[in-house]
């Protein structure tokens, strides 16, 4: 069984206006995957109202992008009804920052019907989207004060945040390694990634492997074949697969590649949500 579990439609703002969620089922259809999931975006620290954030021009402009509480809403509308004559489509949410704005993450979760929910960091409370950062402008010692403070927060949504699979650990390496080629030593994470993928797994909450970086600059998945190693060792189990595609052709890229590399790293199963349940398939 092959599925992608991680897409975006023209819900998300970022997403290719011709990414309708009928046409993303019939290309999975097409490509010969069992299931997709559409998994918009719901960057929940934009739900805040201006008076009680004060945004920086940044994040006036990402909220413009991203912080529209309809999309979200009508994403999972459009899919809950589109399920019941597409029946290779789940309904979920990619929930960004749910510790920056816990009251609009748990709403967002009361939606009955939703199949999957990856928990993401795209920013660090107060900081722009890692995408929008001039890496290039700061020296190593900022760019390590960013990554200590991604890894913090992701350990404490791995302790104490809503949702059934972490999304693209190691994200903020697609630009700083990836697009500024900006080498950085992530040994001095090894600590902390060992305390998040301990507690996702005492919690019963899986990692997904991103294979968006397959096809970008980066050449690796989101975790990476270490990270992944690492997981398994510790007896992690619970994986998901997603491509996050934003458009129509990058739909199920690289989940075979991405599933192969699983079964190398010792993975015997990998794991589809619905109605927000773990379902283990057997590579
Ligand atoms: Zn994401
Ligand atoms: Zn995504």
């Amino acid at each position: 069984m092959l599925f992608d579990s991680h897409t975006h439609s023209l819900f998300s703002p970022d997403a290719d206006k011709m990414a309708a969620v009928e046409r993303m089922s019939l290309q999975a259809y097409n490509l010969g995957l069992d299931f997709i999931t559409v998994t918009d975006h719901c960057d929940v620290n934009f739900f805040l109202p201006a008076d009680e954030c004060e945004y920086p021009e940044y994040q006036l402009r990402d909220k413009d992008m991203f912080g529209s509480r309809d999309y979200s809403a009508k994403s999972i509308d459009t899919v809950m009804t589109l399920k019941r004559k597409c029946k290779n489509l789940l309904c979920g949410v990619e929930l960004g920052q749910p510790l920056q704005a816990p009251e609009f993450a748990a709403q967002v979760l009361s939606v009955p019907g939703l199949d999957f929910v990856i928990g993401s960091l795209h920013m660090n409370a107060g900081k722009p989207d890692f995408y929008w950062i001039e890496y290039d402008k700061m020296d190593i010692s900022e760019i390590y004060a960013l990554l200590d403070d991604y890894f913090s927060e992701i350990f404490r949504m791995a302790q104490t945040a809503d949702f059934d699979s972490l999304g693209h650990l190691t994200y903020p390496l697609r630009y700083i390694e990836g697009e500024h080629n900006i080498s950085v030593d992530m040994s001095r994470y090894d600590d902390i990634v060992r305390e998040i993928f301990c507690a996702l797994i005492q919690n019963g909450k899986g990692i997904e492997i991103n294979t968006s970086g397959l096809r970008q600059k980066y050449s690796k998945p989101f975790p990476d074949e270490k990270y992944l190693r690492l997981y398994r060792s510790l007896g992690g189990e619970i994986i998901t697969i997603g491509s996050d595609a934003h458009k129509l052709p990058d739909i199920g890229g690289g989940i075979k590649e991405g599933t192969e590399l699983l079964s190398e790293c010792g993975f015997r199963y990998i794991s589809l949500y619905r109605a927000r349940k773990c379902e283990m398939i057997k590579l």
